[in-house]
């Protein structure tokens, strides 16, 4: 139901926590985040509050500069820790969090079944990393483009890898997403609140767009590729 994504110069927790916090208006059953570096990924979910995710993630340090959260609201699976975001492969080398209804999962995943992968959830959203996985020939980029454009329904989604631990890619059609970068990186987010302390210049992604978020700066494509013109706004309140 609510997604932030950061990838900067410094720890990205602090903004996928502060991010999903003013995104609990929308409701949520459960919680979860995915940390990325060179060495591996860091995935920490509950069901349940904040709070309960909080207690998961407290006692340790989280350097990790680039990062995915997700509030889900179950459409497809009961609330369980099982069933709640982010997704990983098989290897634990993809994560994804997903908003949205993906309405020809149990063709794909009876596919992808049938290809070997295995599923942990029951949620229409996990066969989104395994797709990925299963394009993936060494360019996520790639590999999600070939994903997108066979998934019906809606999403607003976010991937991170260990293969690309300086990256987000974010994708989006017909569940919202907005895009923003300050001096500290590149965030991504499913509502306007959520990056409202860190700027104001925000860009709305489009139907059939993926973003590809650095520290340094933002690209926009369509899914064919195509390289997009980005047309950021300025929002005149707090
Ligand atoms: N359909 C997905 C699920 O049930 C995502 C729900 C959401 O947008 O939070 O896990």
């Amino acid at each position: 139901c609510g997604i932030t994504g950061f990838v900067g110069k410094g720890e990205a927790l602090p903004f996928l926590m502060q991010g999903l916090n003013k995104l609990e208006y929308r409701g949520y059953d459960s919680a979860g985040v995915t940390l990325v570096d060179d060495n591996g990924l860091y995935t920490f979910k509950s069901k349940g509050r904040l709070c309960q995710l909080e207690d998961l993630l407290k006692g340790e340090s989280h350097p990790q500069k680039t990062g995915i959260g997700h509030t889900r609201w179950a459409t497809h699976g009961i609330p369980s820790n099982l069933n709640s975001h982010p997704h990983t492969n098989a290897k634990n080398t993809i994560s994804i969090v997903h908003n949205g209804i993906i309405e020809n999962y149990q063709a794909i995943k009876k596919e992808l079944i049938r290809q070997g992968y295995p599923f942990l959830s029951q949620t229409d959203s996990e066969v989104i990393v395994h797709l990925i996985d299963y394009y993936d020939r060494g360019n996520l980029f790639a590999a999600l483009q070939k994903a997108v454009r066979y998934l019906e329904g809606s999403f607003a989604l976010c991937v991170v890898s260990v293969q690309d631990p300086d990256t987000i890619y974010v994708a989006k059609k017909e569940s919202p997403m907005i895009i923003g970068h300050c001096a500290s990186g590149s965030f991504c987010a499913s509502d306007i609140p959520a990056v409202l302390e860190y700027t104001k210049d925000i860009l709305s992604l489009e139907d059939g767009q993926i973003a590809v978020l650095k520290a340094d700066g933002i690209q926009v494509y369509d899914f064919q590729g195509e390289l997009q013109k980005q047309k950021w706004m300025h929002i005149p309140y707090d």
